[in-house]
């Protein structure tokens, strides 16, 4: 198997090529042809197990699908992580791949410049990564003006048993209510307890279940 079988953008290619990224990892063999093919994710995977990669060439290439961003639109995709580390690895990861096929990310997380998070958000981007706290900020602030979910078609919350952990529900809660009910989604999650487990059976659709 490689990523060669994926259908994903030449671009891409080039960079998993530079980077001799050469074989998928186990999480990216099972999760990337489901989620290219629009079917929901439940990952239960490790840091270091190549689940970024898994899902952000799927929502990449399912954001090029997708009509050119017009004045005043929201994103199309759409990633929440619990901590600014998290958010800011995976953002510099989306953004090198976004580059490559004329796409803009933001990231908004907690404890960054909320002007420049907005302003960022405001010029337009197609992605949007962040922290939950600041994430709810950032799409309520002038009375929700600065953007919005209206266009989420693909949802991915990363760390997902972290995020409740740290209190986030009630957050989770409001992301998944504001975007669209047939959006795509995909959680991934270091373990799987209860209330995650709870979770992902009421947000997600006949989802292809991975452990790793
Ligand atoms: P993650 O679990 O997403 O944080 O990824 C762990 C590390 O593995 C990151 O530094 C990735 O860039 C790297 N990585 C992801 N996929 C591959 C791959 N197929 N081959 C080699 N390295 C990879």
């Amino acid at each position: 198997k490689s990523f060669l079988q994926c259908g994903l953008p030449e671009k891409i290619l080039k960079i998993m090529e530079k980077r001799e990224y050469e074989t998928p990892f186990p999480i990216q063999m099972q999760a990337m042809p489901a989620l290219m093919c629009g079917r929901d994710v439940i990952g239960v995977a490790q840091t270091g197990s190549g689940k970024t990669i898994a899902y952000l060439l799927p929502l990449i290439r399912h954001i090029m699908d997708q009509p050119p961003l017009a004045n005043g639109d929201g994103p199309v995709g759409f990633v929440v992580a619990p901590t600014r580390e998290l958010a800011l690895q995976i953002q510099r990861e989306a953004n090198t791949f976004c580059k490559a096929v004329n796409l803009t990310s933001v990231c908004a997380y907690g404890g960054g410049p909320m002007g420049e998070q907005l302003s960022a958000l405001k010029k337009g981007a197609e992605l949007l990564v962040g922290t939950p706290g600041r994430l709810i900020d950032v799409l309520t602030t002038s009375g929700g003006k600065i953007t919005n979910l209206r266009r989420v078609t693909f949802l991915v919350l990363d760390e997902a048993d972290r995020m409740f952990d740290m209190g986030f529900e009630p957050q989770i809660g409001m992301f998944l209510q504001s975007t669209r009910p047939d959006k795509q989604v995909a959680m991934f999650s270091a373990t799987l307890p209860a209330h995650v487990e709870a979770l992902a059976r009421k947000v997600l659709k006949k989802p292809l279940e991975i452990s790793v």
